[in-house]
């Protein structure tokens, strides 16, 4: 595995291997990597003939100190399990390579996509995304990039950003959230809980989980109050438990749209998300 950590180098060798007639993947990722992360590497390699992995803690999509100071970098770890799934590149740059001296940020205009669920309790959180995400595609220009379906709201930010792109040529790919046996779904966050924790923070999945199965019988607010019950008993302070329209992420008019339960909530002050499609 090749690693680079200059923007301009990967820039280059990546022109190079597409001028060889290569198909780029490109995963984006924040480190301390889990089987979720693998799905998305494999996902890449079945599909492509260079896989790329970026490891970037990006500061500026976190609107919260703690959350950044505490998130995990588990960089040999990382290496090795990239080695592991024969991942042909790792991009591991600095901030100052992301965010070079005299870099001025670009405003996205994402609607209201940035003002719901995710993007109402955490502001500017999506703006800091889609800049990232904008820096790696512009640095890359791969011909797909791989997004997991564990953060739907980022997946449908990541589209949106695609379509502002006038020049933009990737093509958008969505894996499906690995779970623990548990049911938990895998994140860098929960290497925070320990093994009481991580034991009550199965809720989050049992929860949409009884949105699902209780559908038709119960009435969707019901539901959602008695999800949110289920997390509080468990521990969990919620945020929010919604059943919204799962490709725009609207409130549901009529039982026939595609629904998805999404809920986030944070037990010993760690912070986790999820969804499940109804
Ligand atoms: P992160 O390192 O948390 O920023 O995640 C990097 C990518 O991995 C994102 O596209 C996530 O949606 C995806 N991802 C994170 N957890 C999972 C999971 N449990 N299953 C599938 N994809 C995931």
């Amino acid at each position: 595995m090749l690693i680079i950590k200059a923007a301009a180098t990967l820039t280059h060798f990546l022109q190079q291997t597409k001028s060889d007639g290569a198909l780029i993947g490109f995963v984006p990722t924040m480190g301390a990597l889990h089987e979720g992360h693998i799905a998305l590497i494999e996902a890449a390699k079945q599909e492509n003939t260079v896989t790329v992995c970026s490891i970037f803690v990006n500061p500026t999509q976190f609107n919260n100190h703690e959350d950044f100071n505490k998130y995990p970098i588990d960089i040999e770890s990382d290496i090795e399990k990239l080695i592991g799934a024969n991942t042909d590149v790792l991009f591991l740059p600095t901030v100052a390579e992301i965010y070079p001296a005299g870099f001025t940020a670009s405003h996205y205009n994402l609607g209201y996509l940035e003002t719901v669920l995710e993007g109402a309790f955490r502001p500017g959180h999506f703006q800091g995304v889609a800049q990232v995400v904008d820096r790696l595609l512009t640095i890359a220009r791969p011909h797909r990039l791989y997004l997991g379906e564990k953060d739907l709201q980022q997946c449908a930010v990541i589209k949106k950003l695609l379509h502002l792109q006038k020049d933009g040529t990737t093509e958008l790919k969505i894996v499906s959230t690995v779970r623990e046996s548990s049911g938990l779904a895998m994140s860098s966050r929960n290497r925070r809980l320990d093994a009481e924790a991580l034991k009550n923070a199965t809720a989050l999945y049992k929860a949409l989980q009884h949105i699902k199965a209780n559908r038709q019988r119960e009435n969707t607010a019901t539901l959602i109050s008695e999800a949110k019950a289920m997390l509080t008993s468990a521990g969990f302070t919620v945020d929010y438990v919604s059943v919204v329209n799962s490709e725009t992420l609207l409130p549901l008019q009529n039982e026939n749209e595609p629904a998805v339960a999404l809920a986030a909530a944070a037990i010993n002050n760690v912070r986790l998300i999820d969804n499940l499609r109804l």
